[in-house]
């Protein structure tokens, strides 16, 4: 019996020592260069003679916390924060991010119940057949439920900060230098 204790007793310092330097290694420090988590293209790293960080692709710049682990968004006015687990980032929500489920059912609501209000109008009052604007109803629909969607997405880009001109961007230059290759 005090052989095994002896033996845990042993075992725990090194196990602890062993833990320790593991997460030393992984962990979130000012010289590394960790992926970006709002793009996941760019390379984050410390900015020269600041004590922020940028990313390398999208330029956003970040605010750290080495003790928690934590990189900020600081060009945001969302609080957007993530957590380095060693591996990846992971995103901290908000408080109240139980809502999610209330903000997807009002983004379904704000696309669909205009979109169904304009097919409503088109059913009950059908245009003539083979009048000239014939076309314009079914077509207004159409462009209700486009339009409003495309606001939902506009949202959704704006919300989490996402950099989709730069991919355009980066996707354009791989294009172009690829073409001038060839
Ligand atoms: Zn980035």
């Amino acid at each position: 019996m005090s052989n095994v204790h002896n033996f845990q007793r042993s075992l725990h310092p090194s196990t602890d020592l062993l833990q320790q330097e593991w997460s030393q290694f992984n962990r979130f420090h000012c010289q590394g260069t960790y992926p970006c988590p709002v793009c996941r293209h760019g390379k984050v790293a410390e900015m020269p003679l600041m004590e922020t960080f940028a990313c390398s692709f999208c330029q956003h710049i970040f605010t750290t916390n080495f003790d928690k682990q934590l990189l900020k968004m600081a060009d945001s006015q969302l609080p957007l924060t993530w957590y380095w687990n060693g591996k990846v980032w992971k995103g901290i929500y908000r408080e109240g991010s139980q809502v999610g489920v209330v903000y997807i059912l009002l983004a379904i609501a704000f696309v669909l119940i205009p979109t169904a209000i304009i097919a409503l109008g088109v059913y009950l009052f059908p245009p003539m057949n083979g009048s000239l604007l014939s076309w314009l109803p079914l077509m207004w629909t159409i462009l209700t439920f486009c339009a409003h969607l495309f606001c939902v997405i506009w949202l959704i880009i704006e919300y989490y900060q996402f950099p989709i001109f730069l991919y355009v961007r980066a996707i354009k230059r791989k294009l172009l230098s690829s073409m001038s290759l060839s």
